[in-house]
């Protein structure tokens, strides 16, 4: 833990932290010590991790990234990060995102962006760590924690994960408690971790899952010993390679990467088939109606009343108003306001219900291919490897919103994914390769996962 602290003060230009909580981490370590003395260590006793900031953590400042949220000190803790405390595990911070998590490169957060501990080769320019859980693909990168907690809406561990060459689990929606993180797109959102291998992925899932009477969409399933499944024999399963993954403009490298993959699933016994998805385009346009829709509900309740900050106004009306014009930054903003007008009486049919059926459909077209015996899919995890800070969505949000394009589908279905670092581009960076399972098959996608590592 100390060997920790000490990393990431060096390593504070990354922006990876929100708040180090170092007094906490030793007394956490502390106890852990005295009871491994005592023969009594958990799963995780003394693993230090790092906290996305989405993440109610006890007496702990959590502010999701956002103004808003400004100094709010939360009098409960997360259910997943309680059931990392009850297995030992140690809190050395809370980790920068995307500003409620709405994002894909970290910079959209009120602390400012991240910076990936990656650089192209030959260049010294910062680039993003991807979004929203870049604090935690950073840090973990960086070796800034053994592990971090992470949540994907539309891609926000996968994402990232694979910006930095770690390993992020997207478990299936219901996996892992939704108490106490705070809500984007409730019916999207999920937890899961960042970590360095497959294998640590398998560890922390295992504590971070189960059932949970706080949250009603949690699912009252045993939770397996997904270590057991890394290094299981993956000899006769059936692998799809779903064609409308292959879009227009998907650089040479990263089809030449999926290719390889396949390959080496082929050569540990697996048998590649093609598959098709044929609703897969209609995702991300859907996905950008749904999220909204959803977060423009949810933010509802940052009324300058019952959370953080409040701007005076001369009547309710206007401190609302002015609450959160101040308090939310300009992509939360947009996201209310588009999610407002698809909700809105006029436009409901022609918007949100038509995303809602293009949602049953794409989850139709992935429940017709695990029919046909499929165990999971392979695609690539991002349409290129990581970009500049600042080089991305500026005039143009829609820019922004095509890296989630192989991610948003596997959040509209409910179902697992994983991004496993898989190699390199031509400039040095690393890029991912994301598996999709069958729904609370997530065993599958650590066998399989770790032929790919
Ligand atoms: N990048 C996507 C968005 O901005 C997904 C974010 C997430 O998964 N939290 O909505």
């Amino acid at each position: 833990t100390g060997a920790f602290l000490q990393a990431m003060e060096a390593a504070r230009g990354l922006n990876a932290y929100v708040l180090e909580t170092p007094e906490q981490a030793l007394a956490m370590a502390k106890a852990s010590d005295e009871r491994l003395a005592k023969g009594q260590g958990g799963p995780l006793e003394g693993l230090p991790l790092g906290i996305k900031d989405l993440y109610a953590t006890k007496g702990v400042r959590t502010t999701a990234c956002s103004n808003i949220l400004g100094n709010f000190v939360p009098g409960y803790e997360s259910t997943v990060t309680s059931q990392l405390w009850r297995d030992g595990a140690v809190m050395l911070g809370k980790l920068n995102n995307d500003e409620f998590a709405m994002g894909s490169s970290n910079e959209t957060s009120a602390f400012g962006p991240v910076k990936s501990p990656w650089r192209r080769e030959g260049s010294n320019a910062a680039l993003v760590p991807g979004g929203s859980s870049g604090g935690s693909s950073a840090a973990v990168a960086a070796r800034l924690c053994l592990g971090a907690t992470a949540t994907d809406t539309g891609g926000s561990i996968r994402q990232p994960a694979a910006f930095t060459g770690t390993v992020g689990i997207k478990p299936t929606y219901g996996r892992c408690s939704r108490w106490g993180i705070v809500a984007f797109a409730s019916s999207l959102d999920q937890a899961g971790p960042i970590a360095r291998t497959v294998r640590d992925n398998a560890i922390l899932l295992r504590s971070m899952a189960g059932h949970d009477p706080k949250d009603t969409t949690s699912v009252d399933m045993p939770v397996p010993d997904y270590e057991a499944a890394v290094g299981r024999s993956i000899k006769g399963m059936k692998i799809g390679i779903p064609k409308e993954y292959r879009v227009d403009g998907m650089p040479a490298e990263i089809e030449a990467l999926w290719h390889k993959g396949a390959e080496w699933l082929r050569a540990a016994g697996a048998e590649i088939v093609e598959v098709s998805l044929p609703h897969t385009k209609y995702a991300l346009p859907a996905y950008y109606i749904v999220a909204p829709a959803e977060a423009s509900s949810n933010l509802a309740r940052y009324d300058g009343v019952r959370y953080g900050v409040r701007v005076p106004g001369k009547d309710i009306v206007e401190m609302y108003e002015k609450t959160r014009a101040a308090g939310f930054g300009k992509e939360v903003r947009r996201r209310v306001m588009i999610g407002t007008y698809v909700l809105s009486a006029g436009y409901y049919d022609a918007y949100y219900v038509k995303a809602q059926k293009i949602r049953t459909l794409i989850k139709r077209d992935f429940e017709q291919v695990y029919a046909q015996g499929v165990h999971a899919i392979l695609t690539p995890a991002t349409p290129s490897a990581a970009f500049g800070v600042g080089e991305k969505g500026g005039a143009d949000p829609v820019e922004m919103y095509l890296n989630d394009v192989f991610t948003v589908t596997v959040n509209m279905a409910g179902l697992p994914g994983i991004a496993v670092p898989a190699g390199m581009s031509s400039d040095g960076l690393p890029l991912g390769l994301q598996l999709i399972g069958r729904p609370f098959d997530e065993e599958t996608l650590f066998s399989a996962g770790e032929v790919i590592e």
